[in-house]
Order: C-alpha cells, then structure tokens, then sequence
C-alpha cells in the first residue's frame, strides 16, 4: 500500500503487458533491481525477486498449524504464488481458488511462470467470481483459508470485512484456520489492527506473525491467523515435525519453523497498536 508521501520507485528495463481489464489496470515489466513485476492500478503486487518472502510466509504459518489441512481455499492470489506454495503440503487434496479477475490469472499465466505453476495441477480449480459471495454461497468446507487480497480499497474491501469473516466462518471445517495478508503495521497501523479486531469477533482467536517484503511499503508486514477452535500457538518441535514430514525442508527459502516462532514473538509497538485495538 502507497502513501501520498512515500512511494517506491524501480527503473523498469522494459515493459511486457499494460491493460485494462474489467477490475483494474494490470501491467508486467521488468525491472533492473527486482526483476519480473506485476502491478494492478499502479501498486506492485509482487516482484520476482522478493516475492517468496510473501507467499512463503503468507501459506505456511497457516498450513503448519493445522495437523492436516486437505482442502484448502484461497481468495485472490490471482498471481499464483499462494496457489503453489499451498501445492508443496502432500496432504493437500483440492485447493479452490476464488480470484475477482481472469485477466490477472491470464497474465500470470504468460509472463508469471514461476508463480502460476500450479495452475497446470489437477488439484487446483478456479473460480472466477467475488470472495465475499463465494463463502456465504458454497456448500463446499475447507481445513485452511489463505486470503491474498489487493489493499483494502475498492473491491477488496469488503474482503477486510466482518461479513467476510462471518462467511469464513462458515466454511471452515472443525479445526480449520485463516491466514490472511495484514497490510503494513509501520506504516497503516490502525488497517492492521482493525482486521486483527474483526477476526478476533467473528471468529474468536487471532494471532499475528510479523514478516519482510522488500518491495512493499515500509517492507514491514503482517501475516494475520484466525480461528474458531483451534489451537493456533502449536509448539516448535511439533512445527518441525509437521515441516519435515511433509518434505518441507529444503523447499522454502524464508519460512521455517524457527522463523515461524520468532516473528511471532511481537515488538512492543505492534504488541501496543494491537491491545489499542483490543487484540
Ligand atoms: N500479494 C498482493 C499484495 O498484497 O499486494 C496481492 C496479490 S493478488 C494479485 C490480489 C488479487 O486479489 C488480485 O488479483 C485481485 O483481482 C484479487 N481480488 C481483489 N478483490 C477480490 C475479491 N473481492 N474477491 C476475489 N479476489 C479479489
């Protein structure tokens, strides 16, 4: 998320898709420092270089605390990156995609290989449609929910929502546990703090893990875990386990369990944004 007073800027080596499609303006290029990019209405979404430390540590914190997660919903991520990092846990048996725009699929697509792989496993289904609809319609119940929003304006703000939430709700499966992308809490505290309040009413726990992309705002940013009934501060040795078990080791280059615990342990400040908020 930009600032009217701080924005980053890359020297763009050459540019490979500007459109407009029925959600937003889209465009790829390549960078000299970050290399691939995509941008949607002129914010990055993701580069090349940087974007496992996101996708890494949006997916696994989520995926590790559950013993066993088979069926797995992510809303938005149209890139792909959360879709195939979900695709490393063995115990995945489906993964449901719900992403706004097939134009960001399509690019991804073409010029994001590394990032759409998973698109190509049968495992994988795509819906094209709004997340919000999505979990107050389906009949379908899932054990993980990863939520890779744009920022919370326009059409993405309701997925910051408590109706949202309430629908999450509604489809997780006994034990089931939501990671989603908590914005900046350097530089938006209150938008941290808010979706950390909204979780926690509708659904009852909430834990934060901080993490760093380097090519966000502030590159500071928060992974936000919620959940009605499980246990969400599973411990170490347990995490490692479940890391080794499932061939993880060797797989991710910013996530492991020891990560996991220590950016879970919160520096005052965000420790304070978050009892400000009631978390
Ligand atoms: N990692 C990115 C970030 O934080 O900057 C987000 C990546 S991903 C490209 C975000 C996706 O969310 C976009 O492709 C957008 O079309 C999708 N999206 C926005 N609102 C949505 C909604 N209500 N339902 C489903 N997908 C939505």
């Amino acid at each position: 998320m930009q600032t009217e007073d701080l924005r980053i800027s890359l020297r763009v080596r050459r540019f490979l898709l500007s459109e407009i499609s029925d959600h937003q303006r889209i465009d790829v290029f390549d960078s000299y420092e970050m290399g691939r990019v995509l941008a949607l209405d002129s914010r990055i979404q993701l580069t090349e270089r940087d974007e496992f430390l996101y996708h890494e540590m949006l997916v696994h914190p989520a995926m590790l605390t559950h013993p066993d997660p088979r069926r797995v919903l992510v809303v938005g991520g149209g890139d792909g990156g959360a879709v195939r990092e979900v695709l490393k846990h063995p115990t995945v048996e489906r993964v449901v995609q719900v992403e706004l725009d097939a134009a960001v699929v399509e690019a991804a697509r073409r010029f994001l290989p590394g990032l759409s792989s998973g698109y190509s496993d049968p495992r994988h289904e795509l819906v094209i449609g709004d997340g919000v609809r999505y979990v107050e319609e389906t009949g379908e119940r899932f054990d993980v929910v990863v939520v890779d929003s744009t920022d919370p304006i326009g059409e993405a703000s309701p997925l910051f929502s408590d109706r949202f939430y309430s629908g999450v709700a509604r489809v997780l499966l006994e034990g089931g546990i939501v990671e989603a992308q908590g914005e900046t809490p350097f530089l938006y505290p209150d938008v941290t703090g808010s979706l950390c309040a909204t979780v926690k009413r509708v659904l009852g726990r909430v834990k934060v893990i901080l993490g760093f992309v380097p090519s966000y705002q502030s590159g500071m940013w928060a992974f936000v875990l919620g959940s009605r009934d499980a246990d969400l501060e599973v411990p170490p040795a347990e995490l490692r386990r479940r890391y080794e078990e499932r061939g993880l080791e060797g797989r991710t280059r910013f996530y492991t369990p020891e990560v996991h615990v220590g950016l879970s342990n919160l520096p005052p400040f965000i420790r304070e944004l978050l009892d400000r908020h009631g978390v």
